[in-house]
Order: C-alpha cells, then structure tokens, then sequence
C-alpha cells in the first residue's frame, strides 16, 4: 500500500500520515451550531470528513472520530431570547434534524457527539488551568480572557505577522475577523438574557458561560488525550476559532494539540459561499423533496477536491444524478452475473491499486472516482462476454465493494430488492442469448414479459440496461 499523505494546513505542505500510536486515529471534528439546520455547505465539510474517516478505515486505521454540537453560543442565545425560548428548545429539534441529515446523507456516525453544555465543568478546569499558568486573566467586564501575548505561538496555524496582534485590546463576541486578533473570551460573564434563556452556570469567576473556542478544546482533550492525530473544520474556522483552540489547549498542556489540521474548501451558489447570511442556502431536505438520491450528494461534493472550492448548480447535480444510476446499474449487474473473464480480473487489479493510490494522495477523491468509472466501463465490455470465470468475478466484486465502502454512492433503488435484480439479470442474459442465435422472437417475448413487471429495457453500447418504471 502507498503511504497516507494528507495536506497538513500548519505546515501547508502534504505530508505522510500515521496515527500517532501507529493504529488508532484519533480523529476531531468542528461540528454544527445548533441553531439552524445545517445547510449543503455545512455538509460538504461534513461529508469531507465522512471521506476521510472512510478512506483512513481503507488504509487499514482504526478511527476514534468526536464531532462536537456547539449547543451555546452568541447566535443560540440570540434566537432563544427573540423566541422566548430557552437554549435547549431551541436547539434539541435542530439536533435532532442534523443526526437525520447526517444519515439521509450517509455519513458515518462518529464515535462521541458530545454537546458544549454538557461539558461546563471540564471548560471551567480548563479555564482554571489557564489562570493557573497567567496567560488568562477576570477584566472589569468580569469576563475571563485569553492574554495572547502570553503565548508565544499565537498566530501560527493563521500566519498572524506578531505585528498584527493588538496586546492588551479584548474582543468578547465568538467569531471575529483577523483585523481582531485581540485577547478572546474563555469564559463570559452572564447577562440577563443568558440567565433568562439557561445559558449561565456557576464559576469560580462568577455566573457565566463558555466562548465558542473552548468548548473544542475541553471535549477534545476530555474525550482524545491531549494531542489528537487530526482536527477538520472548514477553512473559516482557521481564524480565529482554531488558532483560539490551540491557544489554549497548547499553553494549558504544553503539548501540541493536533498533529495535524485539515481544512475543507466553501461550497459555493452562484460564485458566493453558501451561508445562511447571504440567504443562498440549500439543505438536505430541499434535496429530499426534490428525490435527489444521496448517492448523487456525495458523487457530487466528491467529484472536486476538498482543497477546492465547489459550485452547486443544476447541471452538475444532473450530471451527478446520471453518473449514480451508471454505478447503481453497475452493482446491480456485477451481482447477478453468472461469471467473468480474466481480463476482468485484470481490471479490477488495476483499479483497486488506483484507487488506493488516489485516496492515499491527500484524499484525491475526483482521481479516486474516475477510476471507477474506468473500471465500470471495461467491467462492462468485459461482462458482455458472459464469460465462467468466477474467480475473476469475485475480484471484480470485491473491487468495487471496498470502493463503495468509501464512496457508497450506490443509489437505493426504490421497489427492487436483490432477488428481483437478479431475475432481471437472468431474463436479459437470456434475451441476449436468443438475440445471438437471431431467434428475434424470442427476445422480443422476454422484454415484454419484463414489461409487464415494470421493467423497461434500454440497449446501448456497453450492453443492455434496466429501469423500473416510475
Ligand atoms: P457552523 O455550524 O457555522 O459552525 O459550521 C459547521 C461547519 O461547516 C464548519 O466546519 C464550517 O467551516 C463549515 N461551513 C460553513 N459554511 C460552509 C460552506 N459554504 N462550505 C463548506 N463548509 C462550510
Ligand atoms: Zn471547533
């Protein structure tokens, strides 16, 4: 096998990739801000991860992966107070539609989801540890900050000049833009609203609640050491929420806090990123109501490298679609053929160690899927032999199902289970038997008899495929 290499944001460079106890990866993800559901953008950083902990299971890892649900924050407490709600009505149903999407979209759950407001205690210790070592300190504001020129790393993941860093001025709020790269909240004196919607618990500091940074940081060392193998997030996250996260993690431990930082590129609509603030988003359940398969989601956010950036429109959706129902026709024929050809067996050696090679070369996943497609159309010449060989068969199944392992964009078929496919499969092997006798009879009787069940029969260059009808 190649070894893993993975683009690694802090150094900017790719570079191998093995967990640091050579077996398990313990893997870190930035999760939603329930308070909305997630939009497609949100999820294609999720489904980047969903990739990357599938291809490092491929490349024979271990993954312990922890995806964090940001539970409490300045834009929770905002909806809370404006709809006289507390936090958590506020963000239970929304969690509750993230892990729904989340499956619609097939993505692999995590081991742990562990929620920011069940985590106070471990963010209170690490605050405490951090007054401890005097890079945090209480202002007049009563709010705990982080002193940033306590630590002397402060800016590296972003490439802050030293130059830029305002010592002494304080920003409060939870995202901020790099002009701002002030002392950060760690922990936030209450306010009335936060009392009136359940989001102030007690400190040493007095009642407050935590910044967005430190939740990542106290459940992340809770839940996987003190230094993980990989964090993710979207490439808005570098500033200011992990350079935070680093921050406080590394001057609290005096470790490195993740060996590695990957960084998914933005979803785009019409050349801007999908955000709820620029009102161009699309979520999982405008593409239910609108029957888009997952298997088209996925073929789609993987035909682009997660290093850049994609547009979603039409065309390449319907692009997607087709490209799925080759790969769906495809299963269904490699399951129900009665044998293969040594060329065959060639073909899925080739395509097994391309793909490998691919995924290996920092998650190349468009490399990855243009192999399958290859595979899948000199499978096909090679099925239309009809060859015996079941050896040859079973390499080519085993091929493609560790793929798909990774991929899984497999389209469900609605109404056809694996027997029905299989007869299906039978009744055109026979047709083609009779059409290669010129008994055009025959074949004729067989597609029809197809019919009547609802199968329609299409012939085309690589062989005859079918459908049910709608
Ligand atoms: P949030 O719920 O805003 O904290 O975002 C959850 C994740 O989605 C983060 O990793 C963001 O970086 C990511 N994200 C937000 N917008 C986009 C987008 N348009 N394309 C890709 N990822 C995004
Ligand atoms: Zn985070």
């Amino acid at each position: 096998m190649p070894e893993f290499r993975l683009y690694n944001s802090m150094t900017r460079a790719v570079e191998p990739f093995v967990p640091a106890d050579g077996e398990t990866v313990r893997l870190y993800a930035c999760g939603p801000t329930v308070y909305n559901p997630a939009h497609l953008g949100n999820f294609r950083t999720f489904l980047f991860g969903d990739l990357l902990r599938r291809a490092l299971k491929l490349a024979g890892f271990k993954v312990r992966q922890v995806m964090n649900l940001t539970d409490v924050d300045d834009k929770i407490i905002k909806r809370a107070t404006e709809q006289g709600k507390s936090i958590r009505e506020v963000t239970e149903p929304v969690v509750g539609t993230f892990l729904a999407d989340r499956d619609y979209l097939r993505i692999e759950p995590a081991e742990h989801y562990p929620r920011a407001t069940d985590f106070i205690v471990e963010m209170v210790d690490l605050v405490r540890r951090l007054e401890q070592k005097g890079v945090a300190y209480q202002a007049e504001d009563k709010t705990v900050y982080f002193a940033i020129d306590k630590f002397p790393g402060y800016g590296r993941l972003s490439r802050l000049d030293t130059r830029e860093l305002k010592t002494g001025a304080r920003v409060a709020q939870d995202d901020y833009a790099k002009e701002n790269a002030q002392d950060f909240a760690l922990w936030k004196a209450a306010t009335p609203n936060d009392e009136a919607c359940g989001a102030a618990w007690d400190s040493p500091w007095g009642r407050g609640r935590p910044g967005w940074h430190l939740e990542c940081s106290a459940m992340s060392m809770s839940l996987l050491g003190e230094t993980m193998d990989i964090h993710t997030g979207g490439v808005d996250l570098v500033f200011p929420h992990h350079e935070d996260e680093i921050a406080q993690s590394e001057a609290a431990t005096g470790k490195p806090f993740a060996r590695f930082w990957c960084h998914g590129e933005f979803l785009l609509t019409d050349g801007a990123k999908m955000a709820k603030r620029v009102g161009n988003v699309a979520s999982v359940q405008d593409l239910r109501a609108q029957q888009v398969s997952a298997a088209a989601v996925r073929h789609l956010m993987f035909s682009t490298h997660y290093r850049k950036q994609l547009n979603l429109s039409g065309p390449a959706l319907e692009a997607s679609i087709e490209a799925v129902r080759r790969v769906g026709d495809f299963a269904d024929r490699l399951a129900a053929a009665p044998g293969g050809t040594p060329a065959l067996a060639v073909a899925a050696e080739t395509f097994r160690a391309e793909f490998d090679a691919a995924l290996h070369d920092d998650l190349n996943a468009p490399r990855a899927q243009a192999a399958l497609f290859v595979f899948i159309n000199q499978a096909n010449a090679e099925l239309d032999k009809r060859g015996s060989d079941p050896g040859s068969l079973i390499a080519a199944r085993e091929a493609f199902g560790r793929a798909d392992a990774v991929l899984d964009i497999v389209p469900e078929r609605e109404g056809v289970d694996a027997s029905v496919a299989a007869w299906v499969e039978q009744q055109l092997e026979a047709r083609k038997a009779a059409r290669g006798r010129r008994d055009f009879a025959a074949a004729d009787q067989i597609r029809k008899a197809l019919e009547e069940k609802g199968i329609v029969v299409e012939d085309t260059a690589q062989g005859a495929r079918w459908k049910t009808e709608r």
